[in-house]
């Protein structure tokens, strides 16, 4: 079997192996985005004091993130993988639900989904014909 060159993608796609887990991954950024972690931008914590800073404000996202998902499935390990991913946004990044304009976690060279899934399950394509009721 060849094997490409470069670092394997295998882990930036965890995020997008279910819809459970691209949710969880959409909402984990948000947090990042919102607690100022996740700079859309590029640019990082570089001073010390930042640093630290950084790494309790990182804590304090996932703690949020726990609280929030009854049974994550991202781990702490795939977290800090998921916000080292999107600072250097080789392999996913992320893009704006068109429905909603909350973020969205896609892979950067794969064919990438317009909405969140909060979008795709709340507003389905209308399809006529196919009601069942009967009032
Ligand atoms: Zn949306």
């Amino acid at each position: 079997m060849r094997r490409h060159c470069g670092k394997s993608p295998r882990q930036s796609a965890y995020f997008m192996r279910n819809a459970g887990i691209r949710h969880e991954a959409a909402g984990l950024a948000t947090l990042l985005c919102v607690l100022g972690i996740l700079k859309r931008d590029g640019g990082a914590a570089t001073g010390a004091l930042e640093q630290l800073r950084f790494g309790e404000t990182f804590c304090e996202a996932y703690e949020t993130f726990l609280s929030l998902n009854e049974r994550p499935q991202i781990s702490f390990e795939h977290a800090c993988h998921l916000l080292r991913s999107l600072e250097k946004q080789n392999e996913i990044c992320l893009d704006d639900c068109e429905g909603c304009g909350s973020p969205l976690v896609v892979l950067r060279y794969a064919q990438r989904p317009k909405v969140c899934e909060f979008c795709a399950s709340t507003r389905p394509p209308a399809r006529p014909g196919l009601s069942v009721g009967d009032c």
